[in-house]
């Protein structure tokens, strides 16, 4: 392959104490979690809305911040922006049990989740973010890094402006594929199963606005049945990384989505698509290799360093502690990750890279970085009592369960 070399020469155009790279969930809470605790925050989204795949991806669906058996098992900025992401209504899955002081008996046959409008959403989690001061740059892909021995001095953004630099204390990435640990230098395990073809969109017709939810959810090869396959929309599987790559299965999923309409329109002959996703709709790319790996057998163990709490959507029953070494590796001494790309195993990335615990690790990632620039040799009691102070109960124990 031919290539080129250039010079750059690239003006450092802000200085943060915090630069969040990602405006997902998991961006959303960090930047929220780190402004709170006094921080001077960026935002940096390639995209031009927040939310990531909760909105530009069309994913509505605010899974459980309950265990299954009746008892609320999450709680801090992930209940908050639960309760955000409705302010001004649910579009369906609505808890009355949670939110309506229904009985423990209610709730264990309702699981504390809802499905919200991925627009309001967004816009709701713009204003909070502005409310707190953090400066959020949209169309701003983060496309490189400047480093000093092991810590990251600038991150460096390219977009309409040009090349720009921000000089940073501390790294929060929540790129949901690990970006800034790859640009950095630090580990990084892929995703080996490979992603299954989604193509969710908005529908009208009949009078209904409908959430279509085309394209299964996979079975991790570790958890899977003998013979035991998942229906796919087409047959291969994508890792989500590749330029190319993601622009075919972005046009597979128009595709199936066209032929979902087709399929319908003999019932519901008005059927249009209002909104289909705007982002690749990858569950699992691209995580860091963590200080450690949290597993789904790590069910009810006890963690030093936990920073929060979290339940298995695909079951009732399971309740984790999140430890913070899962969430920083062993190179970048000032990067610290959140959400989908935090350090799991394969079969318990199933479960941690869903909304609720991509807002959990979102707000222990904030609240470590305000008071850090080097997460290993952090003080995880002053980082748990931040967080005690915001309503999250940080070990298992602290949970009222019933
Ligand atoms: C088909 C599908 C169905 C799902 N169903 C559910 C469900 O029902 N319920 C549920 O709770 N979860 C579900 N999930 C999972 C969940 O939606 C996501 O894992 C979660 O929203 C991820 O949040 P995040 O903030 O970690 O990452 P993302 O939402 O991916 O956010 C990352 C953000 O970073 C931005 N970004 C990426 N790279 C860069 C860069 N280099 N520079 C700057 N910005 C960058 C992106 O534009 C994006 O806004 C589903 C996922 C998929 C794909």
């Amino acid at each position: 392959m031919k290539v080129i070399s250039e010079r750059l020469a690239t003006p450092i155009k802000y200085e943060r104490d915090v630069c969040v790279a990602g405006g997902g969930v998991a961006g959303i809470a960090a930047a929220a979690a780190a402004a709170r605790n006094g921080a001077r925050v960026i935002l940096l989204e390639r995209g031009f809305m927040l939310g990531g795949l909760a909105s530009a991806g069309i994913v509505t669906i605010y899974l459980a911040l309950c265990d299954g058996m009746g008892n609320q098992v999450t709680f801090g900025l992930a209940e908050e922006l639960f309760r955000l992401s409705i302010e001004l209504g649910a579009e369906d899955r609505y808890p009355r049990a949670w939110l309506e002081g229904g009985s423990h008996e209610e709730r264990k046959h309702a699981r504390f989740e809802v499905q919200f409008n991925p627009q309001l959403f967004a816009i709701s989690a713009e204003q909070l973010l502005l409310s707190l001061g953090v400066k959020i740059l949209y169309g701003a892909p983060v496309v490189a890094v400047n480093k000093s021995a092991d810590k990251i001095t600038e991150v460096i953004i390219e977009g309409k402006g040009g090349r720009e630099a921000i000089s940073v204390k501390s790294v929060i990435d929540a790129t949901g594929d690990a970006d800034v640990c790859k640009l950095s230098g630090e580990d990084t395990v892929l995703f080996k199963q490979g992603n299954v073809l989604a193509a969710w969109y908005y529908g009208y017709g009949g009078g209904e606005y409908k959430l279509n939810m085309c394209g299964f959810c996979d079975v991790p090869e570790e958890e899977r049945a003998p013979g035991q396959e998942t229906p796919m929309l087409v047959n291969r599987r994508f890792g989500g990384l590749d330029t190319a790559e993601l622009s075919e299965m972005v046009q597979l999923s128009h595709t199936a989505i066209k032929r979902n309409v087709l399929a319908h329109r003999d019932k519901t002959p008005d059927l249009v698509p209002v909104t289909f996703g705007t982002i690749p709709q990858v569950r699992m790319t691209r995580r860091i290799e963590g200080r450690m790996a949290i597993d789904t057998s790590d069910d009810r163990r006890h963690f030093d360093d936990s920073v929060g709490t979290f339940s298995n959507w695909k079951r009732r029953g399971p309740i984790y502690e999140l430890p913070l070494s899962a969430l920083y590796g062993k190179r970048v001494k000032n990067l610290i990750t959140a959400g989908r790309c935090i350090s799991s195993t394969e079969p318990m990335w199933d479960v941690t890279r869903v909304i609720p615990v991509c807002a959990v690790t979102g707000e222990a990632a904030g609240v470590a970085a305000s008071l850090s620039d080097n997460f290993e040799n952090a003080s995880v009691e002053k980082i748990q009592e931040v967080l005690r102070s915001r309503g999250v109960r940080i070990h298992i124990d602290e949970l009222d369960l019933i």
